[in-house]
């Protein structure tokens, strides 16, 4: 026992020494523009509940009903003792909202990932990933057993080139095997866009198939707010279109919206679904109502607040507007400060660094709500100008137009 804890002790101790050391913060109210951290209220800058959902009345009051008609637990894995009734009415409604024949609800976007991938492809495929793809998508292509292939960050070319080169005779081990390529719609920690419809040109040009997953997206983009994919028209040529629960839709889980028979191979294979109890009908319950309200006036109205919000942040209105607005750092031990100075002001905003980003390019993780009042806006860019100058950390908020 005691050199267990000696060994944890010093890798810790490495973790520390570096500026990766990590710790929770018990946040003691509910999530929301304001948080209750030690005592104190901060205005909170770190949420994916981009549309503030996580409190709405709507979404409450169908998870109390879900828990009241259905109860808190779900028993077991969906195919072990029947699949509870939310569960089938979100994911019509999630087909419904997408436009696809059918969806399929996981626990979380995580156990999508890694359900949905290992499903798809295995030892004689390829798989083929933007660098800047989640942890789970990584992991997922590792877990594949699949050969798995990077591409620099929305960079076609690259793509291509790794394309050209598994349809040749050079690639020796299964030249007949299926190629997926898998990126992020708006990428998590800097709120840039993937070129989807060259993608989709790519993969016909090539035979691949393309997952996109839109956790970022979804809610915020598109005519009907279904995503990236809606908005640049190329949503009915990806295979696979991935997504969380938890972020703009308000709740928790992950979903995948495409074909029937793409449902039925998961059902069949996916062994984060098949081999886990459904998650909570509350849960469901209330990622429905999410999609509903997304779809109604006001998930419209919501959208436009967004986007008002992210123009007073950015200084202009954005063409190609972000909910994700990271300060760029650099480095690790000055994210950190400079995190620890906003919260002394006031301010909560996560110090994102490596494994999340690459080392040397840690950065304040900045997301703007439509919660957030424009008097937010400008108190926290006050105070991150005036804890730059102080700890002279320098920092350079990056949009899709200041790359
Ligand atoms: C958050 C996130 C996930 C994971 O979704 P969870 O529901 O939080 O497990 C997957 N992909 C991307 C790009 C994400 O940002």
């Amino acid at each position: 026992m005691a050199d267990f804890d000696q060994d944890l002790q010093q890798r810790l101790a490495a973790f520390r020494e570096q500026g990766l050391y990590r710790t929770l913060r018990r946040v003691d109210s509910t999530q929301g523009t304001r948080i209750q951290i030690g005592g104190r209220t901060l205005v909170n800058f770190s949420s994916n509940d981009y549309l503030g959902l996580t409190n709405h009345p709507a979404l409450r009051e169908a998870a109390i009903r879900a828990v009241e008609k259905y109860g808190a637990g779900s028993g077991a894995a969906r195919l072990i003792c029947g699949s509870l009734t939310p569960h089938h009415d979100l994911e019509d409604i999630l087909a419904a909202f997408k436009g696809t024949e059918a969806a399929l609800t996981f626990s979380s976007g995580y156990a999508t990932a890694i359900g949905t991938i290992t499903s798809l492809v295995g030892k004689d495929d390829l798989i083929i990933v933007d660098k800047l793809a989640h942890a789970c998508i990584v992991d997922a292509a590792r877990l594949s057993g699949a050969k798995l292939r990077v591409f620099a960050h929305n960079d076609l070319d690259d793509l291509e080139h790794i394309l050209k080169w598994a349809n040749s005779a050079s690639r020796p081990a299964s030249p007949s095997g299926r190629i997926l390529i898998v990126t992020e719609s708006v990428f998590s920690m800097d709120g840039d866009h993937a070129p989807l419809r060259e993608l989709a040109d790519l993969k016909e040009k090539h035979g691949a198939w393309l997952m996109v997953d839109e956790a970022h997206a979804t809610g915020l983009y598109g005519a009907n707010r279904r995503g990236l994919a809606e908005e640049l028209g190329v949503a009915g040529r990806i295979e696979i279109q991935m997504g969380t629960l938890g972020k703009a839709l308000g709740a928790s889980g992950g979903h995948i919206c495409g074909s029937q028979k793409l449902i039925e191979l998961l059902i069949n294979r996916a062994r984060s679904f098949i081999f886990s109890t459904a998650p909570v009908p509350a849960a469901a319950a209330a990622a429905a109502a999410g999609v509903r309200l997304i779809q109604s006036n006001e998930g419209e109205q919501l959208r436009h607040a967004l986007w008002d919000r992210v123009a007073s942040f950015i200084g202009q209105p954005s063409p190609f507007p972000s909910a994700i607005l990271p300060v760029i750092v650099g480095d690790e031990m000055k994210a950190v400060e400079l995190a620890a100075g906003l919260r002394e002001r006031g301010f909560f905003v996560p110090a994102v660094r490596f494994p999340t980003v690459a080392r040397g390019a840690a950065r304040l993780r900045v997301t703007v709500t439509a919660a957030h009042a424009t008097e937010d806006i400008n108190a926290f860019k006050a105070a991150l100008d005036a804890t730059r100058n102080t700890q002279h950390a320098g920092g350079q908020v990056r949009t899709p137009e200041n790359p």
